[in-house]
């Protein structure tokens, strides 16, 4: 039998025990068996802490955002191996691919993010800079860096391959070295894709370790900096928060445990809509995907009284449809559960659920290529709350499986009390075309909802469902759901960062950030900061232009050239009580006549106008005043853009536009593409 090693130090290690046996949940037959002992756990984090960080931290936001997509198509060349395996936990097809793919798809949607949004240096400038004295000589802003420590992931058994991606996207971004620690019972399979990202050799030494079967008492050696991320049940949850270890050592500790997730029927969808058959086939589907073992499934259906007779016809019909089975085999729809242990808890709850509530459908049939004594098979069950604001089970006891509770409401007000019962939940929707009702429930839903899904016939095409989070959207919920958050796009990544607030005057911040401020020195030359390739422009570097006199023929002009007849620039009989005194030169123009100022007219190493950021005009410029432009090199973007094939950078100027009093008029950020000096070398 396969004893899954350990991927510790850098090392594939045997556990020396007995280990804990695993197995195929479809048929019963041993897979592997998971080992822990005998690893020095210790030892691990700290390798993790000195080899893993250093590594990881001293790349830079968008390296490791490139890291992510060449790993995301590392594995999926190799996806075929990961589903052969994945049918073993018991998931069908499609429920695979929301595991297998949508952790991939993770990972390129930040590396994406990365790619657009993070710098190419090891820090993050977060937000503007503060001027905080009068004179502009003391400056703040703040700069994340990765938190000096290892993340410790522990994940779930339902999701062992999205699970582990969905932490390691933002933590490997960050540049925090992790330690996987997958549920043992699916664990083979966390094991399969690990095993290939290290093959891969596309992370670096000590960037990611793994441990399959027990985590001992490796919790224990957590220190001042570390991470925990975990996702399971909240009595587990809240036991390891509470370890000494991580609550006296400020340990941050990210939670995701049970929810009872509820899906809210609108008033308006009555038989006959389209919002009807969409809650149908919703519930269906939040029920039976991965057996119901998702942290998001729909657990409580909360319809209006008058249609409950309708929509438990509707749903066990359509219950009675969904072919259980081998998920190896074309015509089953819906899997088994991830093994015998998962089978009897959730067994146990279907018992405490019935003790309140009415199992009104039990949908037993006979299974394909399978059966129930040597595979871990539940059919879909459906409970009947009829005094929902009395009998609280419904609101208190997850089964993790294919098990959901109808339960009757009044009125928007009743809709959200009752979504709110859950006491925190990942995610709530709301399936109607009314919007009034929509808004209102959401609005007394959302204290207690990490997310509000809500679905009608204009979103049904290409809406994403009610059970999947996505990357750039938060993941996590209040409460009972754990109080964490996880993705949530760049958001996901603050929770491996230590954000350090930087004061000092100008050119110190500038030096810190290697992004020019406002008031620090500026470098001014003979050579045309625009006849510089991408290379030899320095941060500060800087031009001022000649002035220029605007006049009444520039404003009549502009209009006509633009269009723009805004009465401020054309109707000088209009301006009473406005802030003008005269008619005033258009914004635009002032931006346009600017870079006519500063451009470099002759062929040379600037490509083309990137962009536009950050414009903002403080005081009219009137025919008569004459513009001067200050154009300072802010900031240099090296991250393999190509305009045409030509290697290229991107540089953010400030362009500081002054009057003939001196008054700043207008600030903006532009963009330009610069080409590299060494292509020419290269040749
Ligand atoms: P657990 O809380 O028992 O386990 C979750 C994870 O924690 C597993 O990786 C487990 O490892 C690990 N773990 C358990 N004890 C320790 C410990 N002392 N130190 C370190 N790690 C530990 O949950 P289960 O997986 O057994 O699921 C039980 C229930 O949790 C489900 O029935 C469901 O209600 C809920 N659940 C919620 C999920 C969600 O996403 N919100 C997902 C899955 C489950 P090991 O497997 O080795 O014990």
């Amino acid at each position: 039998m396969q004893k899954l090693k350990n991927y510790i130090y850098n090392q594939w290690v045997e556990g020396t025990g007995e280990g804990n046996q695993l197995y195929n949940s479809v048929n019963g037959e041993k897979v592997a068996i998971a080992d822990t002992e005998g690893i020095n756990f210790e030892q691990a984090l700290d390798f993790g802490r000195t080899v893993g960080y250093k590594n990881l931290s001293s790349m830079t936001f968008y390296d490791r955002g490139e890291m992510l997509k060449k790993m995301a198509l590392y594995l999926l060349e190799r996806k075929k191996k990961y589903y052969e395996i994945s049918y073993k936990t018991g998931a069908t097809h499609t429920d695979s691919w929301v595991d297998i793919e949508g952790g991939f798809g993770t990972f390129f949607t930040y590396s994406g993010l990365a790619k657009r949004m993070l710098p190419n240096t090891p820090f993050w400038v977060d937000g503007d800079t503060q001027k905080i004295s009068a004179n502009g000589t003391f400056l703040g802003t703040h700069i994340l860096t990765p938190s000096e420590g290892v993340s410790v992931q522990i994940n779930a058994y339902n999701f062992p391959v999205w699970g582990m991606l969905e932490k390691l996207s933002t933590s490997l971004l960050a540049g925090v070295p992790s330690i996987v620690k997958p549920a043992t019972p699916t664990s083979y399979l966390t094991h399969a894709v690990f095993e290939d990202m290290i093959a891969s050799g596309i992370l670096p030494e000590g960037a990611i370790q793994l441990i399959c079967g027990s985590a001992g008492n490796m919790l224990e050696f957590m220190k001042d900096g570390d991470s925990v991320l975990f996702t399971g049940s909240a009595s587990t949850g809240k036991k390891l928060k509470s370890m000494p270890s991580i609550a006296q050592n400020s340990v941050r500790f990210n939670m995701e445990a049970d929810s009872l997730n509820c899906s809210i029927l609108g008033l308006d969808a009555k038989p006959g809509t389209p919002e009807f058959d969409l809650f149908i086939k919703e519930v269906r589907n939040e029920m039976t995907t991965k057996s119901g073992q998702k942290c998001t499934a729909i657990r409580r259906i909360i319809v209006p009284e008058n249609l409950i007779g309708d929509v438990q016809n509707a749903l066990i019909k359509s219950l009675d449809q969904v072919k259980i089975g081998n998920p190896l085999n074309r015509e089953t729809r819906m899997g088994a559960l991830a093994g015998k242990d998962q089978f009897k808890e959730v067994s146990e709850k279907i018992n405490l659920l019935k003790t309140e509530t009415e199992l009104i459908y039990d949908g037993k049939q006979d299974l394909i290529d399978a059966n129930y004594e040597s595979g871990s098979f539940m059919s879909p069950k459906l409970f009947y709350n009829d005094q929902p604001f009395n009998k609280n089970i419904s609101h208190d006891v997850e089964a993790f499986g294919p098990v959901s509770t109808i339960m009757p409401y009044k009125d928007a007000e009743e809709a959200a009390a009752l979504a709110k019962r859950g006491k925190g939940s990942l995610v709530g929707s709301i399936i109607s075309h009314d919007e009034k009702f929509v808004a209102e429930t959401s609005w007394k839903m959302a204290t207690t909802h990490g997310r509000i899904f809500v679905l009608n016939r204009d979103n049904a095409k290409e809406s994403t469902g009610h059970g999947s989070p996505l990357p750039t959207l938060m993941h996590g919920g209040p409460g009972r759901a754990g109080g964490g958050e996880e993705m949530g796009g760049l958001n996901g990544l603050h929770f491996f960062l230590q954000k350090t607030a930087i004061q000092g005057s100008p050119d110190i911040l500038t030096a810190i950030t290697k992004i020019y401020q406002q008031g620090a020195t500026q470098k001014f030359s003979d050579k045309h900061p625009f006849r510089k390739y991408f290379e030899e422009v320095e941060i500060g570097d800087s031009l001022e232009t000649a002035g220029r006199t605007v006049t009444e023929a520039d404003i009549v002009n502009f209009s006509n050239v633009s269009w723009d007849h805004f009465y401020a620039h054309t109707d000088s009989t209009s301006l009473n009580g406005t802030i003008f005194d005269k008619t005033v030169a258009h914004g635009y123009f002032i931006l346009s006549a600017a870079a006519g100022l500063f451009v470099s007219g002759k062929k040379g190493p600037v490509i083309a106008n990137y962009g536009l950021e950050n414009a903002s005009f403080f005081k009219p410029v009137y025919a008569g005043d004459t513009i001067t432009v200050y154009l300072t090199a802010k900031e240099k973007i090296n991250k393999g853009v190509k305009g045409r094939n030509i290697p290229s950078g991107v540089v953010k100027w400030l362009v500081e536009v002054v009057n003939q009093r001196d008054e700043i008029v207008c600030v903006a950020t532009i963009l330009t593409l610069v080409a590299k000096k060494s292509q020419f070398l290269e040749l």
